[in-house]
């Protein structure tokens, strides 16, 4: 697990704030990351609030005055103004949203999406969690699959809870990625390193074996990434470094 500081809620207006989740939804949709009305977003709006996406609708083409609100603590009832012949109803997976800011108060955002490549490795049983790209040992640590959960149900925050104390990026098994940061933009990244990461990963091993990097160079990497941690104030502690550190094979199937 890594020591966390609580967020510091960047001084920008909530017009702003849902301009920037009408960018980001719109490049999910572009990137292929989401379809149909597939993935949900959220930001803090100051202290207590959230801002969210609304049940039912295109990330590509959503508009700034149908994001909704909901209070942090009962999740419940949302704010905003009548979709077409429809009440503002937030995401059916908000649960999954609420249980990243219970855990993570250094978090200000969420980005949930069905990236279709991290997906099919889950189905396979294929981990990314393997240490072959040295910026994803950096930045990420490694990149976690949860146990899978029924979507829009409490079982994902349950399966959530343990991978999302030590790492910014998971997979969930046979449904999608979940990545968080200080901002909306930042948890964007994480999904692109991910699907990029399944993307690399897949041709290599069409072309032949995966080789994951030597342990030497892993602890390499490894000192890095708490160096990184350390001057963004945070601890990497026993565990994660273990995990960094783990059980990698030099190659795999
Ligand atoms: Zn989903």
């Amino acid at each position: 697990m890594i020591d966390r500081q609580p967020a510091v809620v960047r001084r920008v207006t909530e017009y702003e704030l849902r301009q920037e989740m009408v960018r980001v939804g719109r490049l999910l949709w572009e990137r292929g990351y989401v379809a149909a009305t597939d993935g949900n977003l959220s930001a803090r709006l100051g202290s207590d609030r959230l801002l969210v996406t609304p049940s039912g609708v295109s990330k590509g083409f959503l508009s700034e005055h149908e994001l909704a609100v909901i209070g942090l603590e009962e999740g419940g009832q949302a704010r905003g103004p009548a979709l077409t012949g429809r009440a503002c109803r937030p995401s059916s997976e908000i649960l999954m949203h609420l249980e990243v800011y219970r855990q993570r108060p250094d978090v200000c955002a969420v980005v949930h999406a069905h990236p279709p490549a991290a997906i099919a490795f889950s189905i396979a049983g294929v981990s990314l969690a393997r240490c072959v790209l040295p910026e994803v040992v950096i930045t990420l640590g490694g990149i976690p699959t949860t146990e899978y959960a029924t979507p829009g149900t409490p079982e994902v925050s349950e399966s959530i809870r343990q991978a999302l104390r030590s790492y910014d990026a998971l997979v969930l098994a046979h449904h999608g990625s979940l990545t968080v940061g200080k901002t909306l933009w930042e948890a964007y990244l994480l999904l692109e390193k991910v699907e990029q990461t399944a993307q690399i990963t897949l041709a290599a091993q069409q072309l032949g074996r995966v080789h994951t990097l030597p342990p030497e160079a892993v602890q390499k990497l490894a000192a890095k990434r708490a160096e990184m941690l350390q001057r963004e104030g945070r601890n990497l502690c026993e565990g994660c470094s273990a995990c960094i550190l783990g059980d990698t094979p030099k190659s795999a199937p």
